[in-house]
């Protein structure tokens, strides 16, 4: 008993010693950040990137998982800056990471808004700022007796890990290894005499072979080893590790949730041994596995070396729209998001009732060719206003003189945009707005004229001039104002004077060689010469929107070059 009294005195020493401009206690901290008052069920979730730089689709997919989680509960979502590896941050990494994020609507209640403004009574929220917090907290562990200074330098630890590795054994600062574990207030004093630098490390109390149990709310229950190593919680430089930083600013935010990439899961039973040192109640842990890809047979990491598409950079270059990616990566972390989807196809995303439960425990599977579909079908949604606007600030960027153009025509570029939209099945062809440049083109006089004539597109049983009668019959009864049943009737009488049959039917249930061809052909006919190509919306519309002047012109103009 005396020895123990005699040991808390000791530590008690150590820590003054070792922390002698922190005043404040774990209690102070306590009273400064107070419990949350927010309604019964309310998650408090967090996104906390560090600044360096990439930034993966997958992350983006965990941090849009933390903000439904936290939305759909009523509760806060956090923007925290994990910035304490100066070594790996990169200049603008955390605008760019805001820039991302509220692109794709995922938007902080509090954290960190821009380099120079943070928000919320529960900061600071960029950890380097934070230094003072995590010092206070190290004073409490050592002057407990549950952490100690650490004097090794690179040159010992090499050391260590050489022994280790001539007996075959674990690498790590653990138990016989730990050189300063037991290390005594005098022997300190030596040290500090010297000028020597140290280290925080937590001191482990694992047995051999001590395993813990947890329940994570993706992975199930889990039994993994207890943590034995003596890991580092304080650096040298007074900067917190992310083992150390986590917990303690877990729990002063007052993070329910801790949704987080399942690289970290390893390092949980340290995590938890550290929030047990301090007596605090873990909160939820949610650990997500990475995204994969479809490699020949097998699956891998989508991987930032070998797939452009795992960069967020990617989707913001290539114009898919924001609501595009969010709803792919929606139906990637819950897959029955797909069937709300389906069933609510007017309600906002946000309105969907998201579940950690469901998010798929073994990864889920990305595949371009799906989110390609699935953006179409978004963008059939839009309004002819809401694409015209998306499509501008896209274009700014990635297509200024295109972007002038549309801008000079808007009304006719609103209109370009509405084709098919009052339809019940939209069309679907386009899903990003790199497409729409070569989409829409044709429409705009100036472009046209530029486009190459092919005269291949035409059907090539009719010859030039036959394609030139027809162009002159169709000339001779253009009218855009009869309804679109009418102009097909129009269509129809031509192909009768040129031996086409009138539908497709008639076509095939006559013998061979009554006809040269159907009504389809003469639409292809006009198709070609107002547009230089074979595919497009529908053609009446697309003539009503050019009008009668413009297809007109272009008529004339084909019939000069075949
Ligand atoms: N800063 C860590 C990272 O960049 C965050 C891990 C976490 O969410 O706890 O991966």
């Amino acid at each position: 008993m005396h020895k123990q009294i005699m040991e808390n005195e000791e530590n008690k020493k150590i820590a003054e010693l070792l922390f002698p401009d922190i005043h404040e206690t774990l209690e102070d901290l306590e009273a400064a950040y107070p419990p949350r008052n927010l309604p019964e069920g309310a998650t408090v979730t967090r996104f906390a990137p560090s600044p360096t730089g990439f930034l993966h689709i997958g992350t983006i997919a965990n941090a849009l998982i933390a903000e439904r989680v936290a939305h759909t509960s009523q509760g806060i979502f956090i923007l925290r800056i994990e910035d304490t590896d100066k070594k790996r941050e990169i200049k603008g990494g955390i605008d760019e990471i805001i820039h991302n994020i509220e692109s794709f609507n995922i938007s902080p209640d509090e954290g960190v808004m821009s380099e120079e403004v943070q928000k919320g009574a529960y900061g600071p929220y960029l950890q380097s700022q934070r230094l003072k917090i995590y010092a206070i907290a190290a004073k409490y562990l050592v002057s407990q007796g549950l952490a100690y200074p650490c004097f090794c330098t690179d040159e010992d630890l090499k050391e260590i890990r050489n022994v280790q590795i001539s007996q075959k054994v674990k690498p790590g600062y653990y138990g016989q290894f730990a050189k300063h574990r037991d290390i005594s207030l005098i022997q300190i004093q030596q040290e500090f005499s010297q000028g020597k630098p140290f280290a925080i490390r937590i001191k482990s109390d694992a047995k051999v072979n001590e395993k813990i149990q947890f329940k994570d709310m993706v992975k199930g229950s889990l039994t993994m080893a207890a943590n034995d190593v003596d890991f580092v919680l304080l650096k040298s430089d007074g900067y917190a590790t992310y083992h150390f930083a986590h917990p303690i600013d877990d729990h002063f935010m007052h993070i329910t949730h801790i949704l987080r990439a399942d690289e970290w899961l390893p390092s949980t039973p340290l995590h938890l041994q550290i929030f047990r040192y301090f007596g605090w109640n873990a909160p939820y842990y949610a650990h997500v596995s990475p995204v994969l890809k479809m490699d020949g047979l097998s699956k891998r990491k989508l991987s930032k070396r070998k797939d452009p598409e795992a960069g967020v950079k990617y989707y913001t270059q290539e114009g898919y729209s924001s609501e595009s990616v969010i709803t792919y990566l929606l139906n990637l972390a819950n897959s029955n998001f797909e069937d709300w989807r389906r069933t609510h196809p007017d309600l906002p995303y946000s309105d969907f009732p998201f579940r950690i439960e469901k998010i798929n425990n073994s990864g889920a599977l990305f595949d371009l060719r799906k989110m390609q579909d699935i953006s179409k079908q978004v963008m059939a949604q839009m309004s002819s206003q809401q694409m015209y606007d998306m499509y501008l600030t896209w274009a700014e960027k990635y297509d200024p003189e295109f972007a002038e153009l549309i801008k000079k025509q808007k009304e006719y570029t609103l209109q370009i945009f509405s084709i098919e939209k009052d339809q019940q099945a939209r069309r679907k062809d386009i899903y990003a707005w790199n497409q729409m440049h070569e989409y829409i083109g044709c429409f705009y006089d100036e472009l046209f004229e530029k486009l190459p004539f092919n005269k291949q597109l035409f059907p090539e049983f009719l010859s030039g001039e036959e394609i030139k009668d027809i162009i002159n019959a169709y000339l001779q009864v253009i009218d855009l104002k009869k309804p679109s049943d009418q102009w097909f009737n129009d269509l129809k009488a031509i192909a009768a004077k040129f031996n086409i049959a009138p539908d497709t039917k008639t076509f095939k249930e006559s013998p061979a060689g009554t006809y040269k061809g159907y009504v389809g052909d003469i639409a292809s006919i006009l198709r070609v010469a107002i547009t230089k190509r074979k595919n497009t919306p529908d053609l009446y519309e697309i003539m009503k929107v050019m009008g009668i002047e413009r297809v007109v012109k272009r008529l004339q103009e084909t019939k000069d070059l075949l």
